[in-house]
């Protein structure tokens, strides 16, 4: 079968034939028919984030089951499934929990070492990043890491649940709590951001601020229940969020963005008992200056605060089919937030202009994606 293979840090995607083993145990076999483009992806072939390679790379997966291993009991050939970037062992307290980021036996769904690997070429054994391997044809994965879902579902709008959709949702309402009548700012308005926006409308928050630099995603913002927008290129952020809130300042700021300077803006824009969430990821080594006091804007005496978040604090088992569930019903709007699918041999230009330029979600789909 064919894949999007990464060979090293800082070169392209190279479409070619590589071999899938067949499932053993618990693996499920999935025909992958539509894989998002995350940027966390592309963070990786830039900067190689201590994975090693060759590997292949795609994690916003939706397909259909192909074949199981002896020892599935959770799905069938045939069913539906979206796929998570989680590898939750299913046996520790902390997933027993259903604290699934929290997991502590990282690497208990791999293969043994002893085994044919899951993914070869000629070239040698392939990683998949985080248990998945999305950009390619098929992926062989641990039926911990799937969800089946409703067969209504279209493949494009299911893959892009599994990272867009779950980080941003989760972060709204599984992390912030988002109540009634609240006021929350998203710094960011690219696929996550726009999921956050349209879970705090759902959460029921009264004002909803986005913020970004790019026209065309402000108008996006909107469209999903974005109550005010905000062009960080012309505007003065804090002066305008303080407007908009009569002096209050936000209940939630939601960091897309892995930028220091975007985090800190974030935090001056708080009212008391305010949260900043970090969503989008930092590069290793950032740092963020942080203002205990004083009185006016520190987070000691407003008792603000600041917290980190991993693909929204979710429990992917209940959120995706919640999600899947909300979008069936109207609710959820992931029509515009797939903005453009490509096919497989695209990935290259698709990723140069997601980086120019990136408006909503781009999903590779493949035959018998709709
Ligand atoms: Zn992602
Ligand atoms: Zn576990």
């Amino acid at each position: 079968m064919r894949a999007a293979v990464t060979r090293r840090v800082g070169e392209k995607f190279e479409i070619s034939e590589v071999e899938v083993a067949s499932p053993i145990g618990r693996e499920v076999l999935v025909e992958v028919r539509a894989s998002g483009l995350c940027h966390s992806d592309i963070t990786v072939v830039h900067t190689g984030m201590g994975v090693e390679m060759p590997i292949v790379l795609g994690h916003e997966i939706a397909g259909v089951v192909a074949a199981v291993g002896p020892d599935v009991t959770r799905m069938a050939v045939g069913d539906h499934v979206v796929a998570a970037a989680l590898q939750p062992c299913g046996r520790c307290t902390a997933c027993l929990g259903g604290n699934l980021n929290a997991c502590v036996n990282a690497g208990a769904l791999e293969r043994d070492p002893a085994d044919v690997p899951r993914l070869r070429d000629e070239s040698g054994p392939l990683g998949r990043l985080q248990g998945l391997g999305g950009f390619a044809e098929q992926a062989l994965i641990h039926e911990n890491q799937l969800v089946t879902i409703n067969p209504a579902m279209p493949f494009d709008k299911a893959s892009v649940i599994g990272c867009a959709v779950v980080t941003g949702g989760g972060a709204v309402f599984n992390a912030a709590k988002v109540a009634p009548g609240q006021a929350v700012a998203v710094f960011g308005c690219g696929g996550v951001g726009l999921n956050a926006i349209q879970a705090a409308r759902l959460a029921g928050a009264t004002r909803i601020i986005g913020v970004d630099i790019q026209p065309e995603k402000l108008a996006l913002a909107k469209k999903f229940g974005a109550t005010d927008v905000i062009d960080s290129s012309q505007a003065d952020v804090v002066e305008s969020v303080d407007e908009l809130t009569g002096g209050a300042g936000v209940d939630h700021a939601f960091v897309m963005i892995g930028v220091p300077a975007v985090a800190q803006t974030a935090m001056a824009v708080l009212g008391f008992n305010g949260t900043t969430y970090l969503v989008g990821g930092m590069s290793p080594g950032a740092e963020l200056p942080l203002r205990p006091s004083p009185a006016e804007s520190g987070l000691l005496p407003r008792q603000q605060g600041l917290r980190g978040l991993w693909l929204g604090s979710s429990n992917f088992y209940r959120d995706i089919p919640m999600y899947v569930d909300l979008y069936l019903g109207g609710r959820l709007n992931l029509d515009d937030l797939v903005t453009r699918t490509i096919a497989l041999d695209e990935i290259n230009e698709a990723y140069e202009e997601m980086e120019r330029e990136s408006l909503g979600r781009t999903v590779i789909t493949f035959p018998g994606a709709s």
